[in-house]
């Protein structure tokens, strides 16, 4: 099954289905990278807090796919947002995930509220953009406020804003602002972490087009544009989460998942959220 690929506003393409590591064990990493790259992932979504960067790199190593082939993503810890921090902890995740590039780093928080601005990290990004080491830079759980600033004060328009988006938190705000600005969605916990998986409204479509309700979730995010990965280390699920491109949602599904918005969210209010590690 081919995975489609978005274009980045600098040109780069990143796979649309990936595969997400958070609260994936870093002793079951490699194991649960090496399934889905079996199953044709071609894109892994980690990040410095998640502790299981060098399990990816490893994953990596064992595969013997080429690293051209392969799309990956990290992102600057809470604790890291000071230039220093920043650079070091770059150049440790580069050697964990065991190659000459990152694909994608993102700031994974804004943290409106530390005593380090966010656009000043951003402008130690774009450092990390200039030395050549990543393909493309782009933010995490920013709010089109803290996207304003960056835009005003910054050179670099992020290439991505990876944010909560399912179907009980739509972000249809955050979705279209950042879109505007030529920024991509990545929706994270694109299937509320299991929690929309009973709705009646998504169990009823999935009946009628003959899929499971984890499926017809994430086609949805696909048809909306979104880049989506969904984790989980059952093997069986990493192989339904993957087959999501032979089957389509007609619009009034689509719509009808979306009004299931009820502002509900699974993790922090980027707003509110300053935990540092
Ligand atoms: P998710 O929505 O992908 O749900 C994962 C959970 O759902 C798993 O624990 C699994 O038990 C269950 N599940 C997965 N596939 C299933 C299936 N087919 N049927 C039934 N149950 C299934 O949630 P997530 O892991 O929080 O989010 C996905 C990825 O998004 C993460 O791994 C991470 O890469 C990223 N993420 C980023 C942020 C951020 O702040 N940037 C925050 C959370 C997650």
């Amino acid at each position: 099954m081919t995975v489609p690929t978005i274009t980045l506003n600098n040109g780069v393409e990143i796979p649309q289905l990936g595969f997400g590591v958070y609260q994936v064990d870093p002793a079951e990493t490699k194991d649960a990278v090496l399934t889905a790259f079996e199953v044709g992932y071609r894109h892994v979504d980690t990040a410095q807090m998640y502790g299981n960067e060098a399990g990816v790199g490893e994953a990596l190593a064992a595969s013997g796919l080429a690293r051209e082939d392969v799309f990956i993503t990290s992102k600057l810890n809470n604790g890291h947002h000071a230039r220093e921090d920043a650079l070091r902890s770059f150049d440790e995740t580069l050697e964990k995930l065991g190659g000459e590039y990152v694909d994608l780093f993102l700031v994974h928080w804004p943290l409106p509220g530390i005593d380090i601005d966010y656009v000043d990290t951003w402008k130690t990004m774009e450092e990390i953009a200039a030395s050549g080491k990543v393909r493309a830079i782009g933010v995490s759980n920013f709010q089109p406020a803290h996207l304003d600033r960056l835009l005003e004060a910054t050179d670099t328009v992020p290439a991505v804003n990876q944010v909560e988006v399912h179907p009980y938190l739509t972000n249809e705000a955050v979705r279209s602002y950042s879109a505007d600005k030529g920024i991509a969605i990545e929706a994270w916990s694109p299937i509320a972490q299991g929690q929309v998986l009973d709705d009646p409204t998504i169990t009823e479509i999935a009946r009628k087009v003959g899929r499971t309700p984890a499926q017809v979730t994430l086609r949805w995010a696909i048809q909306r544009g979104d880049i989506v990965f969904p984790k989980s280390v059952t093997r069986s699920r990493v192989e339904e989460n993957f087959a999501l491109f032979d089957f389509e949602l007609d619009q009034a599904d689509v719509d009808a998942i979306a009004a299931l918005d009820k502002g509900h969210r699974t993790g922090p209010d980027p707003d509110t959220f300053n935990w540092i590690p």
